[in-house]
């Protein structure tokens, strides 16, 4: 396996947590939580195992600005902020919707890093972030583009190596046993490439299982395929991947990206009160809901293990639109 340029900035490795009281209320499999909600960069989450890789990249480019782009409430691009910023560059953010009245959430944790706002429309996103980035090189700022969610095969490599320190925290030797189950929020699909290229590189005996956020099975399933594909070749990982062979539900896509309902609240309400344990609206909310679904489907044996991989984003939480429906 090739050793990738990467830089250390994330608190690694993250805990791996049990949840008996929530399972003792959901009366389903053993519940574990590996907390990647605290990476340690500026409230934590997933992007920043991604970004350790992708600055390295972007400083081998000679880059001095890092430009992304992402929803109003991104975490991702809140990530993008905190790392540009502890790292010395400059930080562009292109957003699409609607520029809100009262900054709230990741917005103002964008703007208190130091990231500079570009608003855009959803439809002309990829042409507004062209359009930046253009705009950027022009003015000398020498810009490197991260993409959406950072899932570009540099970063989804975060999560490959992410594989091997989950595994070493589980086990005989371990308080942990070796989950047969891994449960996360996909969207993008970074995380759950990166997860199911360690998985075949470091020997997971268990599945890699992803709650799809926004996207119908088959569409995920083939964009994981291929960025898993894409990033065992820049890993040195002799593997490829099918569309099958990605385990992906796509039962709790709800209204929509960024929609909460009322699955996603009971969800957030129960890791908030039996585990003191904060998810967010979007995405572990969403994936959290999943697994209770699943759980009270009888999906997985009563003795069994699964580790729900906390991807972060509970400043979201604090966003106008999702606060006042919480409680
Ligand atoms: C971005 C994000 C995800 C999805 O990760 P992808 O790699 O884009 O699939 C999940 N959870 C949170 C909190 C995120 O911010």
């Amino acid at each position: 396996m090739i050793q990738l340029p990467r830089l250390r900035f994330a608190h690694l490795p993250t805990p791996i947590e049990a949840m008996p009281r929530l399972s003792a209320v959901l009366g389903g499999p053993n519940l574990w939580i590996k907390r990647d909600d605290q990476t340690g960069l500026a409230l934590g989450g997933n992007k920043t195992r991604k970004l350790e890789f992708l600055i390295a990249e972007a400083q081998a480019h000679g880059a001095r600005t890092l430009l992304t782009a992402g929803a109003v409430q991104s975490n991702h691009c809140r990530q993008t902020a905190a790392a540009a910023a502890r790292n010395g560059f400059e930080c562009i953010l292109v957003l699409s919707g609607n520029q809100p009245n009262e900054v709230s959430g990741n917005l103002l944790l964008d703007q208190m890093l130091g990231a500079q706002i570009i608003w855009t429309k959803r439809s002309e996103r990829d042409h507004t972030l062209q359009k930046a980035f253009d705009h950027a090189w022009s003015a000398g700022k020498r810009p490197y583009l991260i993409p959406y969610g950072g899932s570009s095969p540099t970063g989804a490599a975060g999560y490959a190596y992410a594989v091997a320190e989950m595994m070493a925290q589980c086990g005989p030797q371990q308080e942990v046993p070796m989950p047969e189950w891994v449960i996360f929020a996909s969207s993008s699909g970074g995380t759950h490439a990166g997860l199911v290229v360690g998985a075949k590189a470091f020997q997971y005996p268990g599945q890699i299982f992803g709650i799809s956020i926004d996207e119908q099975e088959d569409v995920l399933q083939a964009r994981v395929a291929d960025l898993a594909t894409k990033t065992a070749e820049l890993m040195g990982v002799i593997e490829s991947f099918s569309p099958a062979e990605i385990l992906v539900n796509a039962d709790y896509l709800g209204d929509g990206y960024g929609i909460m309902s009322s699955v996603e609240v009971e969800a957030i309400s129960l890791f908030a009160r039996h585990e003191g344990i904060l998810l967010d609206p979007v995405y572990t909310g969403r994936c959290a809901a999943g697994l209770i679904g699943l759980i009270r489907q009888n999906t997985f044996p009563k003795n069994s293990n699964v580790l729900f991989w906390h991807t972060g984003g509970s400043p979201a939480l604090f966003a106008e639109q999702y606060r006042n429906a919480l409680i």
